[in-house]
């Protein structure tokens, strides 16, 4: 057991630090040595990356993950993004991993009573419950890194959810937002990774381009504030400014507002509820950045924001089936196998295909997490 004292610095583990947030993460942590210290670094396959990174933080625990599993080179172990979220000397786990290769971490650092800073969204839309349940059993807690429920987050203020009338959440819209349907069906993959407002991996930018990451979004704020699907909504701000949006029973909308950039939101998930001086993020000049906009979303042309609502709001394993399918067709997208207009077709082919799967179980829902994924494999021709 470490000795840790009043102020001592709070133990860090990043899981994905080598992609966008992971290395978001780093710099921002850079600045508050005295309040963080990274303990524990895992990446995938980037491995000259990772070694700059260990040097630069020093950390206790550093995991290599390749395609045969965890490499032993600082550290053996049979699953290093679990090693890395159980350790000792680690208080806060900021999941950074993309896609379903999170949830055993999630789980594992919730069952031990840590913070859990979520920026993998995808283990929250497969486990939605088991995840939460694991938080309530073993006194871990779950605070959203992605900017729209980091936003709700801040809007709410610790106030009781029974205040609380809907939230609505900002999307800016993806690179897709004045296209044609005919025109979004065709997109290729260097349009499909040109965001107009934030720099990201490459699946989460396919996935702001489908609207495939705003159905995520809505079910990770269901499970994140124990909200029903009829009190939260989208609505398109290209800006990328208000980043969400709390209305409260008495009529009273308070918004969260700040230049688009994930520094803030990642650090707000270490320190919540608490705000961190120096951060080194410019504030927000409304008479720089203006006007604002908003607009209604086109719900026929990004077809796979309706099919990702309708799995949470029907449960059991479609949720896991929307994110696998969605993953394994981004996939498939990204090395030119099927068109963009194929992401929402391969979702809805395997929705259908495996509704009324079970998946009140981690097996349940890895069973069918496995089954959409060989789904959207053969309609690929793999
Ligand atoms: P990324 O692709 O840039 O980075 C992913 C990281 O995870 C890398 O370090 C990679 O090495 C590691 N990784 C990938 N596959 C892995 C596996 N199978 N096992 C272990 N490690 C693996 O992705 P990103 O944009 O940083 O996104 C990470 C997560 O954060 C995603 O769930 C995404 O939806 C979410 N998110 C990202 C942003 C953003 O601005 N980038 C904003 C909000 C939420
Ligand atoms: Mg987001």
């Amino acid at each position: 057991m470490t000795a840790r004292g009043e102020g001592a610095a709070r133990g860090i583990a990043i899981l994905g630090s080598t992609g966008s947030i992971g290395t978001t993460a780093l710099r921002v942590l850079a600045r508050q040595r005295a309040r963080f210290a990274v303990r524990a670094l895992t990446a995938f396959s980037n491995a000259a990356l990772l070694e700059e990174q260990a040097t630069a933080f020093a950390p206790s625990f550093v995991g290599l993950v390749t395609s045969d599993g965890c490499r032993a080179g600082w550290e053996s172990g049979t699953d290093c993004l679990v090693a890395a979220a159980s350790r000792e000397d680690v208080d806060i786990v900021l999941n950074a991993v993309v896609g379903a290769a999170g949830l055993d971490a999630t789980l594992a650092a919730l069952a031990r009573g840590k913070r859990v800073a979520l920026a993998n969204k995808e283990t929250l839309v497969m486990g939605g419950a088991l995840v939460t349940e694991a938080a309530r059993r073993g006194g871990g807690e779950i605070v959203p890194v992605d900017s729209e429920h980091s936003a709700i987050l801040q809007c709410i203020g610790g106030r009781p959810m029974s205040e609380v009338r809907r939230l609505v959440l900002t999307a800016s819209g993806g690179p897709f937002r004045g296209w044609s349907r005919e025109r979004i069906e065709g997109a290729t993959v260097s349009d499909a990774l040109r965001h107009p407002t934030w720099l990201m991996g490459r699946k989460i930018t396919v996935d702001s381009a489908s609207l495939a990451n705003k159905a995520l979004e809505v079910i990770e704020a269901h499970h994140l504030f124990g909200v029903p699907y009829d009190r939260i909504e989208v609505v398109v701000h290209p800006q990328s400014i208000v980043h969400s949006f709390v209305e409260f029973v008495d009529g009273s909308t308070i918004a969260q507002m700040g230049v688009p950039s994930m520094e803030l939101p990642v650090l707000y998930a270490l320190t919540h509820p608490e705000r961190a001086h120096d951060t080194g993020v410019p504030p927000y000049d409304p008479t720089e950045l203006s006007p604002l906009s908003f607009e209604k979303v086109r719900w026929d042309d990004f077809p796979a924001l309706q099919l990702g609502i309708e799995a949470g709001r029907r449960g059991g394993s479609q949720p896991a089936v929307y994110n696998a399918a969605n993953e394994e067709a981004v996939a498939h997208f990204l090395e030119g196998r099927i068109p963009f207009g194929g992401i929402p077709r391969a979702i809805a082919s395997a929705l259908s295909a495996l509704d009324g799967v079970p998946g009140g179980t981690l097996d349940a829902l890895r069973s069918a997490d496995r089954a959409a994924r060989i789904h959207v494999r053969e309609m690929a021709g793999c």
